[in-house]
C-alpha cells in the first residue's frame, strides 16, 4: 500500500481492508461498523450506494462504459459543468485528481509558452513530481526545476516567488480554495490573498489554477472561490464530481481554450461513460436538493458536539475548517501522540476519522449519524482521559 490509503500510518485500531459502505456507514472485512468521515477522501458525497446515481451509471453501464471515444454524455456534462461553474468556458476530461491538476499545468504552459509553476509549500495536488516535495524518491532536481514555493496567505512571499521564477517565465500559479495541509489545522483563504494572486496572474499573464479538487462541490457548486468573487482561468476538480465513480475533469476560461486545443493528452480510460452518467446524476441531485447547506449542518452539528465534549472531558483543542471538511486537534500535542489515541479510541468505537488529515462530511450524515458518531468520540475522549489525564 501507498500514501494516504496505507493503514499502516494511522493508529493500530484501523483496518486496512474494507467491505462495503452504504450511506454514511462503512464495513470492514471483520465485520465491524464505522460511520465514516472519511467518505472515500472526498468522492463519498451523497452516500455510498446512491440509488439514482448506481442506477445511471448502471443503465449507461448496461450499453457499453469504455468505447472506441466518448458517448454524448461527454458533450452534456461538459456543458452542465460550464453552466454550473461562471469562469469555465470548456471542459476537458481524464480520471485522477493529479489528472486535472497536471492538465491544468501542462494548458498553462501551452497557453504562455513558459515553463516556471507556483505552488504554496505543504500543498497536496497530487503525486506529478512539478508537485512533490524535491526530495521525493524517484524524481530527479530537474523534475522540480520549475517548480517555486510561497506561503499559503501571504501575498509577499507570492510576489517574492514570482520574482524568483522571474514574471517573463511564470506559467501557473496553483493554489488549493483553502488552506488543507497534513499535519495542521485549516484555514480559510484570506480576501486579500485570493485577490492577491488573481491580481498578480493579471499582471503578469500566468494562469491562476484553483486545485478544486478536495473542496469541490462541497464548498460551492459554482466553485470554492466564488464566494470571494475571485475567478480562476483554469479549475480542477475529481473526487466528489460523480459520488465516487472515476472521473476528472479540467476547467477553464476561454482565453486559454487555444492552449488546451494544442496539447497532447489523452487515456485508455478517460472517456469511459459510466462516470459520466454518474456525475450528472450527482450534480442533478446536489443541486435540487441543497445537498451543500445539509452537509454544513450536520458538519456544524459535529463540530460543535466536539467542541463541548473536549471542554468536558478537559481537553484544550482546536476545531477547524469549514462544517464540511472539519478536522479537531489537540493542544501540547507535538507528536501527535493524542491524536493517535484518540482517534484509534474513535475507530474501536465505530467512528472513522483522522488524526492529521481533514475530514469529510456527506449529504447522506444525518443528525442520528452525527450524534451516533458523537457518542463514539466522546468514549474516545473518556478513554484518552483515563489513560493520559486531561489538560
Ligand atoms: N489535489 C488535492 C487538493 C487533493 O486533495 C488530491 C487528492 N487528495 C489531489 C489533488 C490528487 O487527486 P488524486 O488522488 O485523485 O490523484
Amino acid at each position: 500500500m501507498h500514501g494516504h490509503l496505507d493503514a499502516a500510518f494511522l493508529p493500530p485500531e484501523y483496518p486496512q481492508f474494507f467491505q462495503r459502505g452504504d450511506g454514511c456507514r462503512l464495513w470492514d472485512v471483520d465485520g465491524n461498523e464505522y460511520v465514516d468521515l472519511m467518505c472515500s477522501w472526498g468522492p463519498n458525497l451523497l452516500g455510498y450506494r446512491h440509488p439514482e446515481i448506481e442506477r445511471a451509471a448502471a443503465a449507461q453501464a448496461a450499453m457499453g462504459d469504455v468505447l472506441n471515444g466518448p458517448t454524448p454524455l461527454m458533450v452534456e456534462l461538459a456543458e452542465t459543468l460550464v453552466d454550473q461553474v461562471p469562469h469555465a468556458d470548456w471542459a476537458m476530461f481524464c480520471k485522477n485528481g493529479t489528472d486535472a491538476t497536471t492538465l491544468g499545468v501542462v494548458v498553462a504552459r501551452s497557453a504562455t509558452g513558459r515553463r516556471k509553476v507556483l505552488i504554496a509549500r505543504g500543498s497536496y495536488h497530487g503525486i506529478a513530481s512539478w508537485s512533490t516535495r524535491p526530495d521525493a524518491p524517484g524524481t530527479t532536481p530537474e523534475d522540480h526545476a520549475n517548480t517555486d514555493y510561497f506561503d499559503y496567505n501571504d501575498v509577499g512571499s507570492v510576489e517574492s516567488a514570482v520574482e524568483l521564477a522571474g514574471e517573463n517565465d511564470l506559467a501557473a500559479i496553483v493554489v488549493t480554495p483553502i488552506r488543507h495541509d497534513i499535519h495542521r489545522d485549516l484555514e480559510p483563504p484570506t480576501q486579500m490573498f485570493a485577490e492577491g494572486v488573481r491580481a498578480i496572474c493579471d499582471r503578469t499573464g500566468a494562469a491562476l489554477v484553483l486545485d478544486d479538487i478536495r473542496c469541490g462541490l462541497r464548498l460551492d457548486t459554482r466553485g470554492s472561490w466564488e464566494p470571494y468573487g475571485v475567478r480562476p482561468d483554469l479549475s480542477a476538480w475529481s473526487k466528489a464530481i460523480a459520488n465516487g465513480d472515476p472521473i476528472a475533469v479540467l476547467l477553464g476560461a476561454e482565453p486559454w481554450r487555444e492552449g488546451a486545443n494544442r496539447v497532447f493528452a489523452t487515456g485508455s480510460f478517460w472517456m469511459a461513460a459510466a462516470p459520466m452518467a454518474a456525475a450528472l446524476a450527482t450534480l442533478e441531485i446536489l443541486r435540487e436538493s441543497d445537498g451543500i447547506e445539509t452537509m454544513r449542518r450536520a458538519g456544524e452539528r459535529l463540530q460543535n458536539g466536539l467542541r463541548e465534549q473536549a471542554r468536558a472531558h478537559g481537553f484544550e483543542v482546536t476545531v477547524s475548517g469549514p462544517p464540511q471538511l472539519p478536522f479537531l486537534s489537540f493542544a501540547h500535542d507535538a507528536n501527535e501522540e493524542r491524536a493517535t489515541i484518540w482517534t484509534g479510541e474513535c475507530a474501536k468505537n465505530g467512528v472513522y476519522l483522522h488524526p492529521y488529515h481533514n475530514w469529510f462530511i456527506s449529504v447522506a450524515h444525518d443528525d442520528a449519524s452525527i450524534d451516533r458518531a458523537l457518542e463514539g468520540t466522546d468514549e474516545a475522549f473518556r478513554a484518552l482521559r483515563n489513560r493520559d489525564g486531561a489538560d
